[in-house]
C-alpha cells in the first residue's frame, strides 16, 4: 500500500491551488485527474477583473483575494521557471454615453489596492486605429492568469494518475480512507462541473453554466485587455482569445454556431481591422447556487471533502479558498461562512 496524507480528484485550478498549499504545508499529496480537454480550466483565459456591472461594483472580497491571488502566482512562476500571471490595463470601450458617465462617477470614489487606483479615466487614446470608440474608453487595473502555462507545469511536479476516480471504489477505514492501492487521511474532491455525478456531493445544488470563445489572429499589437461586450485577451504575437459567453440552457458542452455567430458580431462592432479564426472552444463553469465557492468536508463521512463552485471567477477565488481550507484542515482554523459548505449541510444528510 502507499501511503500519502491527501488524495485530490481533479488538477483545474482547484486542485492545482488546493495541491499547492497542501504541498507547501509538508503534506503528501496523490492528484488523479483524467485530462479531459475541454474543461472550464483548460479553455479560460484567466482574467482577474476587480468590478463589474453597470455601477463598476467592487468584486466580492477583492481586496482581500487579489493580494493573495498575485503573491501566490508570482511564488508559482518562480517555482516552476515560468511565466503565467501579468497585471495587465483592462481597456474598456464604451458601448454607449450612459456607460462612460457611470464610469465617470465609479473613478471618483474608485478604491484604491497597493497605492493605485482600480479605475481611472484614459490619459491618451488609444488603440484608434483598431478599435472603434465612438463613445471613448476607460481603464481598470486587472490581471490575468495563463492557465495553459499555469497547469502543465504544476503537473509534472505532483504526484499524479492521469486516470479517472470512481468514488464508488473508496473504502473508510478507522483512520482514514483507502482507495485501491492508497492509503490516505481524506479524498477531497475538485471536480469542476463533474460534481452533480459524485456518489457523496452529488445532492449540493449546482447551477453550472457554459461559455464560449474564439482564438483569433488580429494585427492588433497590445498587451491590453480589451472589453466591450465581450473581452480579447493577448496570448502569443497577434492572438488573442475572444469571449466568452454564458448560457445556463444547453444540450451539452460542444461549441455551437449561435455562440460563434454573438462573438463574431461583437468582433464585428468593435474591431476596424480582419482578423481570422484559429479556433472555437467551450466548457462549462462549475457555479454552486450564490455563487461562492463550495469547500469543507462531508458531514457524515468526515474523510471525503470538496473544494469547488469556483464559477466564472477561479483564477481570483481558488488561492484564497485554498490557503483557507488548508488552515482548516491542517490548524483546525474556521472557514469563512459564505464559502463552508455548512450552508447546504440539510441536502447531504
Ligand atoms: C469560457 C470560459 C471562460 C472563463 N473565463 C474565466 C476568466 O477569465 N477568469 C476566471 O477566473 N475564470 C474564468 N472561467 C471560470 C474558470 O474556468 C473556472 O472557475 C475554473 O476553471 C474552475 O476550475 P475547477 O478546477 O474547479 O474545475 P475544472 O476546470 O472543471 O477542473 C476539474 C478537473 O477535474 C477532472 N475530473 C473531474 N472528475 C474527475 C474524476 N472522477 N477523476 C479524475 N479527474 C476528474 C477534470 O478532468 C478536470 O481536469 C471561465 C470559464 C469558461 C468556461
Amino acid at each position: 500500500m502507499q501511503q500519502y496524507d491527501y488524495i485530490l480528484v481533479g488538477q483545474g485550478i482547484s486542485g492545482t491551488m488546493l495541491s499547492w498549499f497542501l504541498q507547501k504545508a509538508g503534506q503528501r499529496v496523490l492528484v488523479y485527474d483524467d485530462a479531459r480537454p475541454a474543461t472550464a480550466s483548460r479553455i479560460a483565459s484567466g482574467i482577474i477583473n476587480p468590478v463589474s456591472g453597470r455601477k463598476f461594483e467592487l468584486a466580492w472580497l477583492y481586496e482581500t483575494i487579489y493580494p493573495i491571488a498575485a503573491q501566490t502566482y508570482r511564488e508559482m512562476e518562480t517555482a516552476l521557471g515560468i511565466t503565467c500571471f501579468q497585471e495587465r490595463d483592462i481597456w474598456n470601450v464604451w458601448p454607449s454615453a450612459q456607460m462612460r458617465d457611470a464610469f465617470t462617477v465609479a473613478v471618483k470614489k474608485s478604491p484604491v489596492l497597493e497605492a493605485t487606483p482600480l479605475m481611472m479615466q484614459q490619459e491618451a487614446p488609444r488603440h484608434t486605429d483598431t478599435l472603434f470608440q465612438p463613445f471613448g474608453a476607460g481603464i481598470v487595473k486587472g490581471a490575468n492568469v495563463r492557465l495553459n502555462a499555469l497547469l502543465p507545469a504544476w503537473r509534472e511536479r505532483l504526484h499524479l494518475r492521469e486516470e479517472r476516480f470512481n468514488a464508488d471504489e473508496m473504502v473508510f477505514t478507522g483512520e482514514g480512507v483507502r482507495y485501491r492501492d492508497v492509503n490516505a487521511k481524506a479524498v477531497i474532491f475538485c471536480e469542476g462541473v463533474e460534481s452533480p455525478a459524485n456518489p457523496y456531493f452529488g445532492k449540493l445544488k449546482f447551477l453550472p453554466n457554459k461559455g464560449e470563445a474564439l482564438i483569433i489572429r488580429a494585427a492588433l499589437h497590445t498587451d491590453n485587455i480589451i472589453k466591450k461586450g465581450i473581452t480579447l485577451v493577448p496570448l502569443d504575437s497577434d492572438l488573442y482569445w475572444a469571449g466568452a459567453t454564458f448560457s445556463w440552457d444547453y444540450a451539452d458542452a460542444a461549441p455551437t454556431a449561435e455562440k460563434r455567430a454573438v462573438i463574431e458580431e461583437d468582433l464585428r462592432q468593435l474591431l476596424k481591422i480582419s482578423y481570422t479564426t484559429e479556433a472555437h472552444l467551450s466548457a462549462i463553469r462549475p457555479s454552486g447556487p450564490d455563487r461562492r465557492p463550495l469547500v469543507g468536508m462531508h458531514p457524515r463521512f468526515p474523510q471525503a471533502g470538496i473544494f469547488n463552485g469556483m464559477g466564472s471567477k477561479g483564477c481570483s477565488l481558488a488561492p484564497w479558498a485554498a490557503q483557507q481550507f488548508v488552515r482548516y484542515l491542517l490548524e483546525g482554523a474556521t472557514l469563512p461562512a459564505e464559502i463552508d459548505i455548512k450552508r447546504y449541510f440539510n441536502a447531504l444528510r
